[in-house]
């Protein structure tokens, strides 16, 4: 049984990261189409105004906490959440898994090169691992086209999406049915950080839940929206006031 819990109408799946692995291991070998989403903070404040992406997080299948604010804010919750179970980590122990079976991935976003050279250094990191193709994520609707042939040819079980949310849910939610995919995730900047473009923050960092700390020092431009995480903090507690007054 599917175990949710909801943070700010945005429903989470409570799992670890182990279990949130076996659940796609799973999805694998089930029939039908999955659709895996990994939203953190900011994208959970988008969904308070982008209807279409919160449907989207509704719908899908597994919807893991990529940020220590959601697990925060789950304290709210019967049902808490344990840990952070981000869309690389999650990815990673995927390719873990899959390495040595039938099952295959293609690598779809990121700036021209860089699924490329992710999905070199992914096969030094897993030599078993079955790449079937990728394509960068910057196209127009005749190339759109032709990416979503060849991800019908080569017809792989895993399909990454990272293209940036609201981009990446909204295209899976729109053309995983044009293809054969098993399970399409949306993987942010994943691809980045496999190819060694970005670094992942250093282990301490994330232990004490200060990924994004590390990220806004890295990329001071994303100060704008990093914003969204006190908003996101605010909106919580807020929430939590107003039930409590109707109590
Ligand atoms: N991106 C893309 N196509 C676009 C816009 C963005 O492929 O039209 C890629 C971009 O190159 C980057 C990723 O999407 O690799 C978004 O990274 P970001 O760190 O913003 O994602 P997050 O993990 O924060 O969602």
């Amino acid at each position: 049984m599917r175990e949710q819990i909801h943070v700010l109408d945005v429903p989470f799946d409570v799992v670890t990261l182990q279990q949130a692995t076996e659940r796609v291991k799973y999805f694998l070998n089930e029939e039908g189409q999955h659709i895996v989403c990994t939203p953190n903070p900011e994208i959970v404040m988008e969904a308070q105004k982008d209807e279409i992406l919160m449907n989207i997080l509704k719908a899908a299948d597994l919807v893991v906490p990529d940020g220590i604010g959601v697990v925060w804010a789950s304290r709210y919750s019967k049902k808490k959440l344990t840990e952070r179970v981000a869309g690389y980590d999650l990815v990673q122990n995927i390719f873990e898994k899959i390495q040595n079976t039938e099952h295959s991935v293609y690598f779809f976003g990121g700036a021209p090169g860089v699924s490329l050279a992710a999905a070199k250094k992914m096969k030094q990191k897993y030599p078993d691992l079955k790449i079937v193709g990728g394509h960068n994520g910057y196209f127009d609707e005749k190339e759109e086209k032709q990416i979503l042939h060849d991800i019908k040819k080569l017809s792989p079980s895993i399909l990454l999406v990272g293209l940036g949310a609201p981009k990446q849910e909204k295209w899976i939610y729109d053309n995983i049915r044009l293809t054969n995919v098993k399970v399409a995730i949306g993987v942010g900047g994943s691809f980045d950080v496999m190819s060694g473009k970005t670094k992942r923050a250093p282990a301490i960092f994330c232990k004490l839940g200060l990924e994004w700390l590390y990220r806004l020092l890295k990329q001071p431009a994303r100060i704008m929206r990093m914003m969204r995480l006190p908003k996101f903090v605010l909106a919580v507690l807020k929430k939590q006031i107003y039930k409590k007054i109707k109590i």
